[in-house]
């Protein structure tokens, strides 16, 4: 494996950021090549601990002759964002100096489809070269993983809708709960971008064998040794059977009898109707059925109309829900997979 350390400049004088770049040589060329990134989302720190035990696995394999294809990890995506503290609290999913979501509006192509802005133009914010860095890292690979998180949630992935059921084999590998698939990509998020690019250089458009998709593995505070090793196994395994990696003969895991993947017009995003302190009734993975309690939001301690009930709008599956139990009105409250589709969606992911 070769490390390379890419240094992205900094809007102002003396600052620059440095981007890890890992490259594992696959002994095939025919063999897909992959891209996988972590902490894009800064705050967002499973994907990290998982590349943190795939890192080595996959420099054994390499040492033993069976990586097949060629491989580039950054385990650290997002160092700008790593960087922004605001009063001990830390920033990681906007640029606070740019004022942009991390994981949406990276460039677009040009005429071509396939080049995209020079990541070494001057007159851009760093975000900007950071995100078309990144997208040239990822560019001809036609395996992309984007590794994420959400709040507090179950292990679940996106994936483009003409990408499924192919992409089921990582949902099965990973052991995932539930996909959302999209159709329709509008917000520029790295897998909508990614899609794009790879759409473009595909052979008479046909995507067989392709896969990009933003993995949410789980919740913020699901950051331990047990699942970083579980999430990069269940990485290695989808390698093996899409043949980056030798494959070792046991069967490819199949995916949870539960397994709920909808497409992502399903979403019932729920907003907190006021502020308040958020008491849940029900978790990520929970069923539930339409009008029952999801959460409590106390307005007025004590008092018997105190608190405002939040009931789900139809039956259906619990994905996410909040991390903090302070809320705001407005803010996301939980997230339901609907059992019926709730409206259009534009975007690969819905906020
Ligand atoms: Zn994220």
């Amino acid at each position: 494996m070769k490390t390379e350390i890419d240094s992205i400049a900094g809007e102002t004088p003396g600052i620059a950021y440095e981007l890890i770049i890992h490259r594992l040589n696959g002994s095939d060329d025919n063999a897909p090549r992959v891209y996988i990134q972590a902490g894009l989302h800064a705050d967002e720190r499973p994907g990290v601990a998982a590349l943190h035990y795939l890192i080595p696995m996959l420099e054994q394999a390499e040492a033993d002759g069976r990586l097949l294809g060629s491989l580039t990890l950054v385990p650290h995506a997002n160092p700008i964002g790593a960087a922004q503290h605001l009063y001990g609290e830390h920033m990681g999913r906007f640029a606070t100096g740019a004022r942009t979501n991390f994981n949406r509006d990276f460039p677009v192509p040009d005429d071509n489809g396939v080049r995209i802005l020079d990541s070494a133009s001057a007159a851009v914010f760093a975000e900007r070269r950071l995100k078309s860095r990144l997208l040239e890292l990822a560019d001809r690979c036609p395996i992309v993983l984007d590794l994420h998180c959400d709040d507090e949630s179950v292990q679940y992935i996106y994936a483009p809708e003409k990408l499924w059921p192919e992409m089921s084999d990582l949902a099965a590998c990973l052991d995932a709960e539930a996909a959302l698939l999209w159709d329709s990509g509008s917000d520029r998020a790295f897998e909508e971008a990614v899609f794009e690019q790879m759409t473009a250089q595909a052979k008479d458009r046909d995507l067989t064998g392709h896969c990009v998709t933003t993995v949410e593995l789980r919740g913020q505070n699901d950051v331990n040794a047990a699942l970083g090793k579980k999430d990069a196994e269940g990485i290695y395994r989808f390698l093996q059977g899409r043949g980056v990696v030798a494959a070792d003969g046991k069967p490819a895991p199949i995916l949870r009898d539960d397994f709920v993947g909808k497409p992502i017009r399903h979403i019932n995003m729920m907003l907190a109707p006021t502020g308040g302190t958020v008491l849940f009734h029900v978790a990520p993975g929970d069923r539930v059925e339409a009008g029952q309690m999801l959460a409590e939001i106390i307005v007025n301690p004590g008092r018997t109309d105190g608190t405002v009930a939040i009931l789900a709008p139809q039956s259906g599956y619990v994905l996410t829900r909040r991390i903090r139990r302070f809320i705001r009105m407005g803010d996301n409250l939980i997230k339901i997979i609907g059992d019926a589709p709730v409206a259009p969606h534009k975007g690969a992911l819905e906020d």
